[in-house]
């Protein structure tokens, strides 16, 4: 079956790496602090510990008005409506590298990284089709807000950045961060279901690679994470440093998170409590 070509998505990452390439002109030796440091705080805080660990995943939690904060942080990132992330993720484990997964490399390497959403899936056509994967956010009026306006968030920090480093500070403080931010999970779906090391027997193509682990403070010790995807820590031994797991610890530490479920170290036994994903679909 041919499918439809999603033209919105196609356009906005065709855009936003063109803009990208137009920055390299506008290089600055601040200019790069100021997108590394965008990069190593809205993307662990944002996208790996609330979209994925604290959201999708239920690994910890924290108060209502903190979930909303980070919920806002992460709307920063530029991945797209919320409810649609978390809906999609909670799919991905759900069919992994089987019919029905979004982004299997089975399907080839760069569909798994990016041309998968170049195309219209059938689950995102329809509304009522991801909405019920996703029970837990849809009670919440403002998740609905964000999930609707989430372009206001991503375009948020533009002005800031040009009133305090002009162009330069705009051009690699948005669109070279969006960029690399973007490859950086991308990388989740194909590299880290495809190369590198397993210390489980999922039932699936998840591995553990080690320079997505680094760069994706922590997401790359993903077989680790398909194997208990609940679990709020993805390194699960002393080598696989976990940035986003020492953010959650220091939330423990300062008694805003709690519940933060750990990892059970035994290639045999993968239990149900641990293995629980997420909201089962209403
Ligand atoms: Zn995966
Ligand atoms: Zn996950």
């Amino acid at each position: 079956m041919r499918r439809k070509l999603h033209y919105e998505n196609i356009f906005w990452i065709g855009l936003i790496h063109i803009l990208a390439l137009a920055a390299i002109p506008f290089f600055t030796w601040s200019a790069l602090a100021v997108c590394l440091i965008m990069l190593f705080t809205i993307s662990p805080i944002g996208v790996n510990m609330t979209y994925h660990r604290l959201l999708t995943h239920r690994g910890f939690k924290v108060p209502t008005w903190l979930e909303y904060i980070f919920s806002t942080i992460a709307a920063m990132s530029s991945q797209g409506p919320m409810m649609l992330w978390v809906a999609e993720h909670r799919l991905h484990h759900r069919f992994s590298d089987k019919p029905g997964d979004p982004h299997s490399p089975r399907e080839g390497f760069w569909h798994a990284h990016m041309t998968h959403l170049f195309f219209h899936k059938d689950f995102e056509d329809e509304k009522s089709q991801w909405l019920k994967y996703v029970p837990d956010l849809t009670c919440h009026p403002y998740y609905h807000f964000l999930n609707k306006y989430y372009v206001l968030f991503i375009a948020l920090p533009a002005p800031f950045l040009y009133l305090a480093g002009g162009m330069p500070w705009l051009m690699w403080g948005m669109f070279v961060r969006i960029v690399l931010m973007w490859h950086v999970t991308w990388s989740v779906n194909s590299m880290c279901h495809r190369f590198g090391y397993s210390n489980y027997d999922t039932k699936d193509l998840s591995t553990n690679f080690w320079l997505t682990g680094l760069v994706g403070a922590g997401e790359g010790w993903h077989n680790n994470h398909h194997a208990q995807p609940a679990c709020a820590s993805h390194g699960h031994y002393w080598y696989e440093l976990d940035f986003t797991y020492g953010l959650i610890r220091g939330l423990e530490l300062l008694g805003l998170a709690t519940e933060v479920r750990r990892p059970v170290r035994d290639r045999k036994v993968i239990t149900a409590e641990n293995y629980q994903m997420a909201p089962e679909p209403a």
